[in-house]
């Protein structure tokens, strides 16, 4: 699905890189599991892909180089930590302002939005309200939503449940579980959180200072660490 070629990311000013260069390949169907501490290059690995963020290399869609990120605008569904969610618009027109403006009908979008409430599990009249009338938990329903509209082949996630209480959290995570095993999209998941990743399964990818360190299972970085960082980080993710 996604091919990188030396892909790197260098913010003005910056002494290093945010992402180093990096080669990765993101089979279609699968979920990666992007692990690492805060500063360690997992968003900007995630917006990279979502094409929000200038890059050099090359990055390969579908095998193709990206030119025109636009074009891919479609296939790739993107959440956040707090869900990202205009404020001053409805939940309803959060989730319908890009099939409106690709001009979907109506009727098209009501029948779509009955769809996706049901497998968000969020009760439609919630969409009649702004974000801020909403729970956190609301939100990242909506959110999901969105992210969803316009049928993404791709779903990044940005920390979408590290802003939930843990019931919240528990019960959104077991859905989206859930949804990404019947929807089979491929998934890019970004947390710090270890628990999280055991409980997705998937690819664990583990970046540290911009760099992928190790991937493949947690068990088999606990088992035989690429270097001192990794055992350090699943060690202080246990203690804590
Ligand atoms: P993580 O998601 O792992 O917490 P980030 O990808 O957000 O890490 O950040 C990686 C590095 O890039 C950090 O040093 C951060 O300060 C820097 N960085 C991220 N975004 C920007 C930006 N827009 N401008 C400048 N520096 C940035």
């Amino acid at each position: 699905m996604f091919e990188l070629d030396q892909v790197a990311v260098h913010y003005p000013g910056n002494e290093s890189w945010s992402l180093a260069p990096t080669d990765f390949t993101i089979e279609t169907g699968e979920t990666i599991m992007l692990l690492g501490p805060s500063g360690s290059g997992k968003s900007t690995l995630l917006r990279t892909l979502a094409g929000l963020t200038p890059y050099q290399g090359t990055l390969r869609f579908e095998g193709a180089p990206v030119n025109d990120w636009r074009a891919l605008r479609h296939r790739l569904g993107y959440v956040i930590q707090d869900g990202g969610l205009f404020p001053h618009l409805t939940a309803r027109a959060n989730v319908a302002l890009m099939a409106r403006e690709l001009g979907w009908k109506r009727d098209r979008i009501e029948a779509r939005l009955d769809e996706l409430a049901e497998l968000a599990g969020l009760d439609k009249a919630q969409l009649d309200r702004f974000p801020g009338g909403l729970s956190g938990g609301q939100r990242q329903r909506v959110a999901m939503m969105r992210a969803l509209m316009l049928e993404p082949d791709v779903l990044l996630f940005d920390e979408p449940l590290s802003a939930l209480d843990p019931i919240t959290r528990l019960r959104l995570a077991t859905e989206l579980k859930d949804l990404i095993a019947r929807l089979g999209k491929t998934v890019v998941f970004v947390t710090h959180n270890m628990r999280e990743a055991h409980f997705f399964r998937g690819r664990a990818v583990l970046m540290n200072g911009g760099r992928i360190v190790q991937q493949g299972t947690i068990e088999g970085m606990e088992e035989e660490p690429a270097e001192p960082f990794v055992a350090e980080f699943l060690m202080a993710e246990q203690a804590m």
